[in-house]
């Protein structure tokens, strides 16, 4: 049993330059009296680079421009952190150089799931590399852990499953007795599969590594490190007059990621409400303030929240044979969104169509008309918003889509959902 230890996520933002990462040590520095388990993604937008990288490889265009612009962005941070000749400037080229041969690989030999994990990877590693080194160099006491040895997957790339049993017992056999003399760093988002390939658990899944690692190691509560003073109710930098909530319940915390809240991956709360372990969201910006607790015994409360998904594609599907829609009908669709690992946001049934909202995916949309045209008669619009309203005031709806063209709308007791486009 570990009760004692915190398990510390810090996101790309909290990490995304040399003053963030200054920052990063003045919170560490008051905070290691105990020993901690930290977790880091990738620095800035690292994430979406590697992507953009893969992306050109797969036009088979060329991407030296953006793979050194990756390198140059970290050696760049860590020029403003260690003195000239540090050994991290070449242990990030070392790193960088262990890619070349996915780099290299022939285009006809990439499975684009697979491929992709072996390269977004090294976001995660780069920083974690940097933020370890910077924080020993600092004088802080940390090891640096891959935690592919510990977080094990099945080999579902991008969105990979967790083995519950083998990552608990890795944790508890590797990292538990280690946590007792030291504080340890290691990377979000990445595992291993049984064949010893990388794997990601889904984009910002790092939250979820911070949760698989607290659960597995029975820790004391996880606090996820943002750029926000806590839960607010709704993103700051979309709507006006947002509250913070001072303690949310798991359900309701678990809700709001659900509709697509950005500030917590939606599979974090689960692992931790089983546990009983609370979850704190605290601003890296101001860290002595208390932030959002997380946890089973909040307050009720009765304030509305707005969640925002931008991107968003409504495709809808129309039965050509002037029959009604079955459930075949869905059951044939779901089965293809399925294969294509998509997740619908929205779903809606008429007589004729059945309509779906879906994040807008590269590729993904051209492979899902592919597979069902015959079926059925495809249309869809791109460029749209997902407004979900938890909790709403009926009388503020209009307000909220003035200046919006509505595709689709949909109200239970609790939500009101609309799919807009702006005028
Ligand atoms: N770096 C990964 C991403 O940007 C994971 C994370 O940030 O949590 O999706
Ligand atoms: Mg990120």
């Amino acid at each position: 049993m570990n009760r004692t230890l915190q398990v510390y996520k810090f996101g790309g933002a909290s990490v995304k330059d040399a003053a963030a990462l200054l920052n990063l040590h003045t919170i560490l520095q008051s905070r290691l009296q105990t020993n901690k388990l930290i977790v880091v993604s990738a620095m800035g937008k690292t994430t979406n680079a590697l992507e953009a990288v893969l992306a050109k490889k797969l036009e088979q265009a060329n991407f030296s421009k953006e793979w050194e612009q990756i390198k140059h962005f970290h050696l760049e941070v860590c020029e403003e952190l260690f003195p000239p000749a540090h050994p991290v400037i070449e242990k990030i080229e070392q790193l960088l150089d262990t890619a070349q041969p996915i780099l290299d690989l022939p285009i006809s030999k990439i499975n684009y799931d697979e491929v992709y994990d072996q390269l977004i990877c090294y976001g995660e590693l780069l920083s974690s590399l940097v933020v370890s080194e910077y924080l020993t160099f600092k004088g802080l006491t940390l090891a640096w852990q891959d935690a592919r040895s510990v977080i094990h997957t099945d080999s579902d790339f991008r969105f990979a499953k967790i083995d519950w049993e083998k990552t608990r017992s890795a944790c508890q056999n590797q990292w538990a007795g280690l946590l007792e003399h030291t504080t340890i760093l290691t990377q979000g988002f990445i595992g291993r599969d049984p064949l010893g390939l990388t794997t990601t658990l889904g984009r910002e899944g790092s939250d979820f590594t911070a949760a698989i690692l607290a659960t597995s190691l029975d820790a004391e509560s996880v606090t996820i490190w943002k750029d926000v003073p806590g839960v607010l109710n709704a993103d700051p930098k979309l709507f006006p007059n947002t509250l913070k909530f001072d303690e949310l319940r798991y359900r309701e915390a678990a809700e709001m990621t659900y509709f697509g809240a950005s500030v917590i991956h939606p599979k974090t709360i689960k692992p931790l409400a089983n546990a009983g372990i609370p979850l704190f969201v605290k601003s890296f910006l101001d860290p002595e303030a208390s932030g959002t607790k997380i946890h089973e015994h909040a307050a009720p409360h009765e304030v509305p929240t707005l969640v925002l998904k931008k991107n968003q594609v409504l495709v809808t599907f129309k039965v050509t044979d002037f029959t009604f829609i079955e459930e075949q009908h869905i059951q044939k669709i779901y089965e293809q969104l399925q294969v294509l690992k998509l997740r619908v946001n929205m779903l809606q049934v008429s007589a004729i169509t059945v309509s779906i909202v879906l994040d807008t995916q590269l590729f993904k949309l051209e492979q899902l008309v592919e597979s069902l045209k015959t079926a059925f008669e495809i249309r869809y619009n791109e460029e749209l918003e997902l407004l979900t309203i938890l909790k709403p005031r009926v009388e503020e709806i209009p307000m909220l889509m003035e200046g919006y063209a509505l595709l689709l709308e949909q109200t239970t007791r609790t939500t009101y959902q609309a799919v807009r486009r702006k005028k």
